[in-house]
């Protein structure tokens, strides 16, 4: 069943039920028909964002609205190509599901999960939509907000860190003064412009450093060489600096340099973390590569287990998901969120920053309020 027989069965116009600006509640006046909203965001990015992935002036993400008994709850996912996933096929996998998501009791929301992960193969981000819209929903029914519902403390949130793309000097120099108000950067490296890249960044200042190099280096001996480099202009950790499948020698540069190393690209889940131990010192969480909230939970869970530094990152992406990432904030060590920064035309505000202090939402849910 569709949203357009949902609406006749309700009796309602559906022209005009339809005609409801997509991040607005619908009416009320389908209360008792659970209704399921999918659409594609085009974000438009401040700044042309380049890592050793792409380069692009936006990116787009899949939103979605899961309404019930008068209350709607929000998921957003952004697509990664690295594992092969875009837009079309997020929305793809959501309509895929939609019989499914319309019968489901949201307060099994445990249950759901694991039936929706058996039924979608891969198809992180439409996974991602999917259960921060149940998390938000439950929230808002149970009148809490996200990190309250988890039994944190908003105190407890890390700083975030701001991104800087791989750009020319000059640019990466008026980025770095742009960014002013955050205590902790965020580099992009990986290309052939890595010292120049950190040079223009500490021309203009001095405060401490994370750098990603997306995978950028093949060469072990390089590797350790730019990484040794990389120590003497105060950078606190390095995340993923060779290919996630360059296991065994990303276990050989651990041992040669003095600052930890992180996986991203190398952690998609919690079952990828146990691997990674004695290779990786930490590791990066997306809500993105997880499939979502409870997941999240339990790859923060399986890092903790196993002493390991965890860091919750995000995709460029809007408030939705940014903020569903920072309620969980208080858990880990680091963060880096700052997606919905980056972008101009943000369809919502929830999480803010204060000179890089996470500043989570109190109202129920994740908190989230139309732009
Ligand atoms: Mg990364």
């Amino acid at each position: 069943m569709n949203r357009r027989d949902l609406l006749k069965i309700a009796g309602m116009a559906a022209g005009e039920a339809l005609a409801l600006p997509f991040f607005e509640s619908p009416a009320a006046a389908v209360a008792d028909l659970p209704q399921v909203d999918i659409e594609v965001r085009r974000l438009k990015l401040r700044h042309t964002w380049t890592t050793t992935m792409s380069s692009s002036e936006f990116r787009d993400t899949v939103h979605l609205r899961y309404t019930r008994d008068g209350v709607t709850g929000f998921g957003e996912g952004a697509p990664i190509v690295r594992y092969h996933e875009n837009a079309a096929d997020s929305e793809k996998a959501v309509e895929s599901v939609r019989a499914f998501l319309l019968k489901v009791d949201p307060w099994r929301f445990s249950k759901n999960c694991s039936e929706l992960f058996h039924k979608l193969e891969g198809q992180f981000a439409a996974k991602a939509a999917i259960d921060i819209a149940w998390m938000d929903w439950i929230c808002k029914k149970l009148g809490v907000p996200l990190y309250r519902y988890l039994g944190l403390d908003s105190n407890d949130t890390p700083l975030t860190t701001f991104s800087i793309g791989i750009d020319t000097p000059e640019v990466t120099k008026q980025k770095t003064v742009e960014a002013e108000a955050f205590p902790i950067l965020k580099i992009k490296v990986g290309l052939t412009t890595d010292e120049p890249t950190i040079e223009a960044v500490r021309s203009v200042t001095r405060k401490p450093l994370r750098v990603d190099a997306n995978e950028g280096w093949r060469d072990k001996e390089e590797a350790v060489r730019k990484i040794n480099w990389l120590e003497t202009q105060g950078v606190e950790f390095i995340e993923q600096p060779m290919p996630a499948a360059m296991l065994e020698e990303t276990r050989w540069v651990r041992e040669r340099v003095h600052i930890p190393i992180l996986a991203d690209e190398a952690c998609l889940n919690a079952a990828a973390v146990p691997n990674l131990v004695n290779a990786y010192d930490g590791v990066n969480i997306k809500l993105d590569k997880t499939g979502g909230i409870q997941e999240a939970l339990r790859t923060i869970a399986v890092a903790r287990a196993l002493k390991m530094k965890t860091m919750l990152g995000c995709m460029v992406s809007s408030s939705v998901s940014v903020t569903a990432a920072a309620h969980l904030s208080p858990l880990v060590d680091y963060a880096d969120l700052d997606g919905n920064l980056l972008i101009a035309n943000d369809p919502f505000t929830g999480v803010k920053v204060e000179k890089g202090k996470l500043i989570l939402p109190d109202s129920p849910g994740l908190g989230l309020t139309p732009a």
